[in-house]
């Protein structure tokens, strides 16, 4: 595990160590002995499967294709996480992404465990027939270990819907006569997947920002107005007046959050800057969000980036190098792209004071102490970014009984969800300062490690 991640996670484990009323029943050295268990499971998989996809391009030549499927824990259900097609996928950050997943899902009481895949390809380099092939053979490489009751796939970078049809189909050809909607989520509607479910990440990462900077804070003012904690100090400085916004990443996840951002007028919100591999779009008085969706929809998911296409859109707005999204002088940063996007390195050159990881892992934890040093509101990956999971668990749901529901029923559902993890870390975050990264590993280090000890896993 990425030491970041591992730090973390041995720092919830200290602050659970300190705490006597967990495990009250075992004597010191039998629990000294237990937390050095989960200390070791919590920071290695159980199982890293690894092949090479050999496959026959459409030049007739043959590749090979390394890919991965790490299983990180299954303690609180069947393992769980997406498939990421990127050139830079390696062993140690799926197995990073894959802890996560653990967390992310133990923090927000979805019944899974944590997994995530794996191809190191571009897949733009590739064409369509090839990427099917790819996918067929990535099902038939990990068909044992994968299934609706032990380890399900779902998107990730590179992925969506397209590719998890191909795969379940896969897997239905492999395993006849036997259960199969719940192979992989994220899958299309006509193929059994959830409405709502494209989206759901998105709108979980403005849902997260909105409630915890609008309406939690409406909520509960009497008792913060008065505070000293440097997080409510930011938050209050936030409320009652407009905001601008900055996207960094304009897929899957940014345009969405981008278009919440954009569409919620009551209040009175801009974004001013969008992203993506490209560019970077300024305008301090806001951008037109569905025009750039239109034209990204059109273009491979690419913005505008000529004065001419933007011209001919009707916006107006400056063309900055696509890094620069980063440093602009803006309340809110939604960081919807890559990770490691803030680091020691650049760490002083950003200027928001609210930051929200749509993306996985996005800011170090060199940079996080930074940030969180300065008061900085840091919206960590695992609360934020969790709506994709939890509409696939809803999705796997809705496979099962092979009912389904309205999308007004999904989107309802899942801010409920959110909604209740957030009423529960909250209050403590804006009562004693602690970063809100460490807030949220607790908890979820707290239920893995109750599950794990009462499944006699901790000796
Ligand atoms: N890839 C997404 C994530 O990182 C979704 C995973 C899923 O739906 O299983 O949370």
């Amino acid at each position: 595990m990425a030491s970041q991640t591992g730090a973390i996670v041995q720092q919830s484990l200290n602050v659970l160590m300190g705490d006597q009323s967990f495990l009250p029943d075992l004597q010191e050295q039998a629990r000294e002995k237990a937390f050095k268990s989960l200390a070791a499971i919590l920071s290695t998989p159980n199982k890293v499967h690894k092949a090479f996809l050999r496959i026959t391009v459409e030049d007739g030549s043959v590749v090979r294709i390394p890919a991965y499927r790490i299983q990180h824990n299954d303690s609180l259900g069947p393992y769980k996480g997406g498939i990421r097609f990127h050139e830079s996928v390696n062993e140690d950050e799926v197995t990073n992404l894959a802890a996560l997943m653990t967390l992310k899902n133990a923090l927000h009481e979805v019944p899974f465990g944590g997994g995530k895949g794996g191809v190191v390809i571009n897949p733009r380099q590739y064409s369509a027939k090839e990427l099917y092939l790819i996918c067929k053979k990535y099902v038939q490489y990990f068909s044992d270990v994968i299934g609706p009751d032990k380890d399900i796939p779902a998107p990730d970078m590179g992925t969506g819907e397209r590719e998890m049809d191909w795969m379940m189909a896969e897997y239905k050809s492999i395993h006849p006569g036997q259960p199969y909607l719940g192979s992989f989520t994220g899958k299309s509607i006509v193929s059994g997947g959830s409405l709502g479910r494209r989206e759901a990440t998105g709108k979980g990462v403005y849902f997260t920002f909105r409630y915890m900077l609008h309406d939690f804070l409406k909520e509960q003012s009497d008792w913060l107005a008065g505070s000293n904690n440097p997080f409510v100090r930011t938050a209050l400085a936030h409320t009652n007046r407009p905001l601008s916004i900055a996207v960094q990443g304009f897929g899957n996840v940014g345009s969405v959050a981008a278009l919440e951002a954009y569409k919620c007028t009551h209040l009175h919100n801009k974004v001013v800057a969008v992203s993506d591999r490209n560019v970077t779009l300024y305008n301090p008085e806001g951008l037109s969000i569905p025009v750039l969706i239109e034209y990204a929809v059109h273009h491979q998911g690419d913005l505008p980036s000529s004065p001419e296409s933007l011209k001919e859109l009707g916006i107006s707005a400056d063309i900055l190098e696509r890094e620069a999204v980063l440093y602009l002088d803006v309340d809110v940063l939604m960081l919807a792209a890559l990770e490691e996007q803030i680091r020691a390195d650049n760490v002083s050159k950003v200027k928001a004071s609210i930051i929200v990881e749509g993306a996985n892992a996005p800011v170090t934890g060199e940079a996080d102490d930074v940030l969180n040093a300065k008061g900085t509101i840091v919206i960590p990956d695992i609360l934020a970014n969790a709506g994709g999971v939890i509409v696939s668990y809803f999705e796997w749901l809705q496979g099962r009984e092979t009912q389904f529901y309205t999308e007004e029923e999904v989107y309802k559902l899942l801010y409920a969800k959110m909604q209740k993890t957030l009423t529960g870390i909250l209050p403590a975050y804006f009562g004693e300062p602690a970063p809100l990264r460490q807030s949220c590993y607790n908890h979820a280090v707290t239920k893995l490690s109750s599950s794990l000890y009462r499944q006699g896993k901790l000796y």
